[in-house]
């Protein structure tokens, strides 16, 4: 059910606070992301398979279908 998904997830920047939507890759974990702001390199959190969920609005689509890496 790919309709399901939320692709459109909002990333804030730890480090300058900068928001910016983005979207997620369907079927697979994004773990770099440049803030196109400060371009600090942003890597996950302990515990957190990608960026999307430890910086972004939405958790990534493979944790919203329980399928994913963690
Ligand atoms: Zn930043």
């Amino acid at each position: 059910m790919i309709s399901a998904f939320v692709l459109e997830s909002v990333l804030t920047c730890p480090h300058c606070g900068f928001n910016k939507e983005e979207t997620m890759p369907m079927d697979a974990c994004q773990f770099y992301y440049e803030c196109s702001h400060c371009k600090a390199l942003l890597r996950p959190k302990l515990g957190d398979c990608c960026v999307f969920c430890s910086f972004g609005s939405v958790r990534c689509p493979p944790i919203q279908q329980h399928w994913c890496c963690g």
